[in-house]
């Protein structure tokens, strides 16, 4: 492993503006670092732009099979957002998350509330959830308070001290923290980036009822969370990273949306769609990499926003030679290559 320690002062890129890339710079820029983010989207225009905003372990650990392993490293990541969010004056929603459904279905749930020695009930208070795309330009503005620049381009290549974008310029980085999504998967950035998996995400967004501070209503294969729109969430379709919004992969969303709510009238809903990228056991890419120089942010599956903090903090222990806590070896970068040397 190429680890590396930088001093502050030393100029550091992000390639990616989604809520790793944001984070990771925030912090990155706090210490000290010149730090410029490469983006070649606009604001919100990737996963993190879409995504419900939900900081759920609880419910990620009942309804997405591979998050089941790591609920209490979701809840040390959650826990670290009541800070970060005020310092940056993101508003967290803590109205939990309701089970609604055939009896049968919830007596299942209550299961596997159980077996994973939660209290049995079908209301989650311990999940909360932000706004993500207030979140995403709140993060954006305070990195750029504390001196990161954002600059719409692409990364193309990084050789330590050098660093090739897509416009043809080569600008000096001491390293690369590659938050790049679905991005850049063709290993030209860092060769761990093949162990990662696209999982097109469709949402459906409707008026919002009610107030923001209602709880998720969580069905049988969908959930209602409500905001400055009612976010219908979402299809997992595994393979896929085209952007295309596609009406027939909606229609069981659809279906288990009215089958919860009867009156929801979802002809005119609007249909957000974002790529997931998801590495084999669910948790992302976050250390250095084989490739000098370059350190992962990556791959955080349906979890993005609630990791974030949590890798902005890692991100940042691994760039100053800090202490890496008792979370970094669950996520090292190199976890699935046969020899980490
Ligand atoms: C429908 C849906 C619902 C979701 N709901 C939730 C939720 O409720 N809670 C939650 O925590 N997570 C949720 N997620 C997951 C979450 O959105 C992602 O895990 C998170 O956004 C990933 O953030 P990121 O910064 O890694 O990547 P992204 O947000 O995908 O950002 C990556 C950025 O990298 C840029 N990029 C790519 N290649 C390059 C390059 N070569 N150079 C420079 N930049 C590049 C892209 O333009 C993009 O802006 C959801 C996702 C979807 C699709």
């Amino acid at each position: 492993m190429r680890a590396m320690k930088l001093q502050s002062g030393a100029r550091v890129a992000v390639a990616g503006a989604g809520a790793l890339g944001s984070a990771a710079a925030l912090r990155l820029a706090r210490f000290g670092f010149r730090v410029t983010v490469f983006d070649p989207a606009p604001l919100w225009a990737n996963a993190s732009g879409v995504a419900a905003g939900m900081l759920a372990p609880m419910s990620e650990a009942l309804f997405d099979p591979p998050s089941r392993e790591h609920l209490n490293l979701m809840r040390r990541a959650r826990d670290l957002w009541p800070d970060f969010a005020l310092a940056l004056d993101i508003e967290l929603a803590r109205s939990g998350v309701r089970v609604e459904g055939r009896p049968a279905w919830r007596d299942e749930v209550l299961a596997r509330i159980r077996a994973l020695g939660a209290p049995e009930t079908t209301y989650i208070a311990e999940d909360w959830r932000l706004d993500a795309r207030q979140a995403l330009s709140a993060l954006r503005a305070a990195a750029q308070e504390a001196g990161a620049v954002f600059e719409a381009v692409a990364v193309d290549a990084f050789e330590p001290g050098a660093l090739r974008l897509a416009d043809g310029r080569n600008e000096r980085f001491e390293a690369l923290v590659l938050a790049t999504g679905p991005g850049a998967r063709d290993g030209t950035l860092a060769p761990e980036t093949a162990h990662l998996a696209p999982i097109k995400g469709q949402i459906l967004r409707a008026p919002c009822k009610g107030g923001a501070d209602l709880p998720v209503i969580r069905g049988e294969g969908v959930y209602l969370a409500p905001g400055a729109s009612l976010a219908i969430g979402a299809t997992m379709e595994h393979g896929r990273d085209d952007l295309a919004p596609d009406v027939e992969a909606t229609r069981s969303l659809r279906a288990a949306a009215n089958a919860l709510r009867p009156d929801l009238d979802l002809e005119g809903a609007e249909i957000d769609v974002g790529v997931r990228v998801t590495t084999p056991d669910g948790l992302p890419l976050v250390g250095w990499s084989r490739k000098p120089g370059v350190l992962l942010a990556v791959g955080a599956r349906r979890n993005g926003w609630l990791f974030a903090p949590l890798v902005a903090d890692l991100v940042a222990a691994y760039l100053t030679g800090d202490n890496l806590g008792s979370d970094a070896e669950a996520m090292n970068a190199r976890r699935f290559e046969a020899s980490k040397s």
